[in-house]
């Protein structure tokens, strides 16, 4: 039996997808329902089309989760309403959370993953990135943080929740593919939002994005009527840089030996997502810091390229933030365990820390 898991391209690359401007529609033959049985796909199409279906649908419940979440968020330190803001598009890894080979493991059942099966759960996570909002002249002004293999889905699900239609800029730490996998997905928006979205990315991130995403770099091949997405990219160096009126200063961190990824602060936020090592000249950058965002994949150790929690946790000692969120999470964290865990060291230590999640909102200062 063959079981169809998507069948919307023909070409068996990813280097001959991307200039093909062939249009995603449900009545093509390829992607519609069968009609009899219940094979996979069929199921698979089902919970796919209904959770789809809530998302378009229901907006309501979002915008009342979504209230939940910057209650939760803004009843910790905050005053009042804030007219910025930091809203977690993807929390995770790579891979996602749940693993698919979790859930198909006939051996072993892994808690974390089956809990993040529910829609909804805190422990469901897609590829790390953070969108900041803030006021600007006519409209609020979105720069987004790293746009990886999942953007489509965490922009998907977030972006209608919360009212999200443009994008101002996408920042880059650094060029793994979850954190720039998805910039194919921005053809969405120069294509049917704006005409283009200018990147922020250094100059060694850069050489990468020729080689994987040489058709967005050089647009000079592309087929006239076929549309890919319309970015204007700027190199950046390790020094502060001005996005649409907000200031924006490179953390240069490792992320492994002899590997480079950016971090960046905005007001007194600090965002770090992906780090093993943080040289002393990046930690006066990080000085009166207000909210702390930073790497803690794995609740028991660090590995080669990035912090595990103890790891992160000794980093919040030094730094001294005023409130820490930890990002970047792994299948290991739990994230009601581990926040209960967490919490316990506002008593003992007065360190405020906690694991975020996918589509939490935190009002910042800028
Ligand atoms: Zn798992
Ligand atoms: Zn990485």
């Amino acid at each position: 039996m063959a079981v169809f898991l998507g069948t919307a391209r023909c070409a068996p690359s990813m280097t001959r997808l991307a200039p093909c401007g062939r249009r995603f529609r449900i009545s093509d033959p390829a992607v519609s329902l069968c009609r009899r049985g219940s094979s996979p796909f069929r199921l698979l199409s089902r919970a796919s089309l209904s959770e789809f279906s809530s998302l378009l649908h229901s907006r309501a419940s979002y915008v009342a989760s979504r209230d939940a979440a910057a209650e939760d968020a803004g009843g910790r330190g905050h005053d009042g309403e804030s007219d910025s803001e930091i809203i977690f598009m993807g929390t995770g890894t790579s891979e996602g959370i749940p693993r698919v080979s979790c859930l198909t493991n006939p051996l072993k059942k892994c808690p974390v993953c089956l809990k993040a099966v529910v829609p909804g759960s805190k422990n469901r996570r897609l590829n790390t990135s953070i969108l900041i909002r803030y006021p600007g002249p006519t409209r609020k002004c979105n720069i987004l943080i790293d746009a990886g293999k999942f953007f489509y889905q965490s922009a998907l699900r977030w972006f209608p929740a919360y009212g999200i239609r443009t994008i101002d800029a996408v920042i880059i730490t650094h060029s793994h593919a979850d954190a720039i996998g998805g910039l194919d997905d921005l053809r969405d928006w120069t294509n049917n939002v704006q005409p283009h979205i200018p990147i922020y990315v250094a100059k060694r991130d850069f050489e990468v994005m020729k080689k994987t995403h040489y058709y967005l770099v050089d647009t000079s091949g592309i087929i006239p009527g076929a549309a890919v997405s319309e970015l204007q990219f700027n190199i950046m160096q390790e020094e502060p840089f001005v996005v649409n009126d907000l200031q924006i200063t490179p953390l240069p961190v490792w992320h492994g030996q002899g590997y480079r990824s950016l971090g960046f602060r905005f007001g007194k936020v600090c965002y770090i997502s992906d780090v093993s090592e943080i040289p002393e000249e990046t930690y006066p950058l990080l000085r009166d810091c207000d909210i702390l965002i930073v790497d803690a994949l794995r609740p028991d150790r660090s590995t080669s390229t990035h912090f595990g929690l103890p790891r992160a946790l000794e980093e919040v000692r030094k730094i001294q933030p005023k409130r820490t969120l930890f990002t970047g999470m792994m299948h290991l964290m739990d994230h009601e365990a581990v926040n209960e865990g967490l919490k316990k060291l506002l008593e003992t230590e007065g360190i405020d820390v906690q694991l975020s999640y996918d589509g939490l909102r935190i009002p910042i200062t800028l």
